[in-house]
């Protein structure tokens, strides 16, 4: 039976790229499992703001290839349960079973569907779910952008370079946005906002043609792209593992769950801030936790 790792990360965005970074430095024998692609929501955005800068997939590539030489094992999978073996954990997965000394959750959150019908037949039907991926094919055209957080602002603001119309729906009177998003959008003259109105269904046959808001009435578009929230991807996370109302995993200070060396950080997080500077911070805190432990005496992360 191979050695069992010291750090087994679940999910490779940001947080879990970030943890297994700091493992290594601490000398730690860490494993990262991810089903597909490594990277996670960030790869969907081309143009970062705030305190990183470049794209998405540049960050996730450059924080791999670091990981990569400082010698990790990139396990290819789908977490399916951890389990408590006497002194280890075990992941189980799709492809077998994995014995770590520690665990840390960072698989992530996936996009928040609207649940309304049309939605998912009409899905890559004009049903889209990034904007700076997709947004190319809506040149010249009308899109719907719905939600009033960071999200759904940044994404209608990549969507002003190619749609016609951009046509935000908030369910809200008021964003609830960062004020320099809600500023950018302001000096885009392609934006029509539609406060206090919820969608009731998306219309079309073979490809989305307009949105029905409850009262009945319609707006033309062939693209929708809902940033309405984040779930989080812990369907795999055994009961033992406490979670709040909305699935989050709930941690003590140290991000350790409610099962002694099974950690958690990011979007998983019950009570996770959102900026990608708290996904880099948690993953980081989390994977000190996971050495402290361990018996190990991290490294100084600052460097
Ligand atoms: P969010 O902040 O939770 O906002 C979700 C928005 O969708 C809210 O305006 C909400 O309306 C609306 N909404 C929720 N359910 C709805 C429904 N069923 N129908 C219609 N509208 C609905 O989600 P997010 O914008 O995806 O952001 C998630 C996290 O990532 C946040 O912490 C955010 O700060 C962070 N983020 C940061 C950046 C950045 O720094 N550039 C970019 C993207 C995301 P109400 O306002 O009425 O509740």
């Amino acid at each position: 039976m191979p050695e069992p790792y010291d750090v087994l990360v679940i999910g490779t965005g940001v947080t879990g790229l970030s943890a297994a970074r700091q493992s290594l430095r601490d000398g730690l024998v860490t494993a990262t499992m991810e089903s597909l692609f490594f990277g996670g929501l960030v790869t969907n955005i081309n143009e970062l703001d705030g305190e990183f800068s470049g794209s998405g997939s540049d960050l996730a590539a450059g924080l791999m290839m670091q990981i990569t030489k400082l010698g990790v094992k990139n396990l290819s999978a789908v977490a399916q349960a951890i389990e408590r073996d006497g002194e280890l954990l075990v992941v189980k997965s799709d492809a077998g079973s994995h014995r770590a000394r520690s665990v840390i959750i960072a698989s992530g959150a996936r996009l928040k569907r609207l649940g309304v019908p049309g939605e998912a037949e009409l899905e890559e039907k004009g049903v889209s779910r990034c904007a700076d991926c997709d947004g190319p094919f809506y040149q010249g055209q009308d899109v719907v952008v719905v939600g009033g957080g960071d999200s759904a602002l940044q994404e209608a603001i990549v969507l002003t370079e190619f749609a016609r119309t951009v046509h935000l729906v908030h369910r809200g009177a008021k964003f609830r946005a960062q004020q320099h998003l809600v500023d950018r959008l302001g000096g885009h003259s392609n934006v029509e906002v539609h406060l206090n109105v919820q969608i009731e269904a998306v219309l079309g046959d073979k490809a989305v043609r307009a949105v029905r808001f409850r009262g009945g009435a319609e707006l033309s578009c062939t693209g929708l792209f809902a940033y309405i929230g984040l779930e989080p991807e812990s369907g795999f996370v055994p009961e033992a593992i406490r979670r709040d109302a909305a699935g989050c995993i709930e941690t003590d200070s140290s991000l350790q769950t409610s099962m002694p060396g099974v950690f958690a950080a990011g979007a998983v997080r019950s009570g996770y801030g959102g900026l990608l500077s708290h996904a880099t911070a948690e993953g980081m805190a989390a994977a000190i936790s996971a050495a402290e432990y361990l018996g190990r005496q991290p490294a100084n992360p600052v460097r």
